[in-house]
């Protein structure tokens, strides 16, 4: 069976061959970035707030408790939130492909 998968998936990728998400350029495997894209992609490491995640630019910047001044003067709603990287061309490209993924897939039954 696992034979027949792998076949389909090439004869599938011949026909049909996987593209970066953002640019549509030609990628090894569905569902990957091209690594011009993924270098485009803006990831959010320490330190961040620890309630919506906003990075800060240093540690001294950060404080002690780690809570950004939106979250210090308007408390969000909710206890945690993080993103995986910062909004910007790539990731606004990306964000709405994959939510547009999602719903389609929601919507079938
Ligand atoms: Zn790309
Ligand atoms: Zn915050």
């Amino acid at each position: 069976m696992a034979f027949l998968k792998a076949c389909f998936t090439n004869i599938l990728d011949f026909i049909l061959p996987p593209h970066c998400i953002i640019c549509h350029s030609l990628v090894q495997n569905a569902g990957w970035l091209c690594s011009s894209c993924f270098k485009g992609l803006d990831f959010i490491s320490e330190p961040f707030c620890v309630r919506c995640g906003q990075p800060f630019e240093s540690y001294e910047m950060a404080g002690s408790d780690h809570i950004c001044a939106d979250c210090l003067n308007k408390p969000p709603l909710w206890e945690q939130a993080r993103a995986a990287f910062l909004y910007n061309e790539n990731s606004s490209v990306l964000y709405y492909r994959l939510n547009t993924q999602i719903v389609r897939k929601a919507y079938r039954f």
